[in-house]
């Protein structure tokens, strides 16, 4: 409620796009706003806390739900059910939850988490995703796993280029570079949108491909696998099948001069600078 009437009286009526508590607290500051959030708690609240750094946990696969029962995370590409030539994941999804009657969880990742489930159950349903020849979490490189995109085009009115339908061949082209590179089990996000409005969350991942007009994306480097940090803008037009060639120099540069095995992709970028990044995106030759 303190909180409510924080926002209610100190955040943006007027424009939409200021309009939110991030806004006050940025600009007003933290000693101002612990004040006067006080003021509507009516006592002195505790001081803020440092939080320890986010780590963004894998849910894919067989994990234990710690009251005697697992669940089960189901990688889906962009989010979209449904049945792929002989891929066929909607009936599978179907068969599992009509025998088992697990809970379902949609995941901000695009994935499908199955709940509720004994330990007996596990090679059944298992078996049925294999059936219907399901890939699972074991089937795919990591940068394929946590690679996200938006609808885009056809559904979104907003869209530019391609989200959802060019996702595939997108991250086909990063990870023919990364193997290049022996980077192919390297955890990194892709996050690929059709146009800046960003509904993937392209501009915190370690790479995001951001629709500007059909055929063509703009590419942001250096946030991190958390999503803690924003990226900067290294490329405005890439066509579509020169996504590959372009992250080419940002790879070799990432597997020479990495710091050690635990620093991510998103982070040696980071850390080299944006002047650097710069003159790896005009050694692509394929940037503007
Ligand atoms: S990022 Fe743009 S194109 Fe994609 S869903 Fe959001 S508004 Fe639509």
């Amino acid at each position: 409620r303190a909180s409510i009437f924080l926002q209610r009286d100190h955040g943006d009526r007027e424009d939409r796009q200021h309009a939110r508590l991030k806004y006050v607290v940025e600009e007003k500051g933290i000693v101002w706003t612990k004040k006067t959030l006080d003021g509507y708690f009516g006592r002195e609240t505790d001081a803020p806390r440092p939080l320890p750094p986010l780590k963004v946990k894998d849910h894919l696969g067989w994990n234990d739900q710690g009251n005697g029962l697992f669940y089960f995370g189901l990688p889906v590409t962009s989010g979209r059910i449904r049945d792929y030539g002989n891929e066929k994941l909607r009936t599978a999804i179907r068969e599992v939850v009509t025998a088992f009657k697990t809970p379902l969880v949609l995941m901000p990742t695009e994935d499908v988490l199955f709940c509720d489930i004994k330990n007996e159950d596990k090679p059944k349903i298992e078996k049925i995703f294999r059936d219907h020849h399901v890939p699972l979490k074991e089937d795919h490189l990591p940068v394929e796993l946590f690679a996200m995109s938006c609808v885009a085009l056809p559904t979104c009115g907003k869209a530019l280029a391609e989200g959802e339908r060019a996702r595939v061949p997108i991250v086909s082209m990063v990870a023919d570079v990364l193997k290049k590179y022996n980077l192919a089990q390297e955890r990194l996000s892709v996050r690929i949108t059709g146009c800046p409005n960003g509904c993937s969350r392209p501009f915190t991942g370690d790479i995001g491909i951001v629709g500007r007009a059909p055929d063509l994306y703009a590419v942001f480097i250096g946030g991190d696998f958390e999503g803690t940090r924003l990226s900067s803008k290294v490329a405005d037009k890439v066509k579509t099948g020169d996504i590959g060639k372009f992250l080419d120099p940002f790879f070799a540069a990432f597997a020479k001069e990495r710091a050690n095995d635990n620093e991510g992709f998103g982070d040696f970028c980071n850390r080299i600078g944006i002047a650097r990044l710069q003159e790896l995106s005009a050694a692509s030759g394929v940037a503007s």
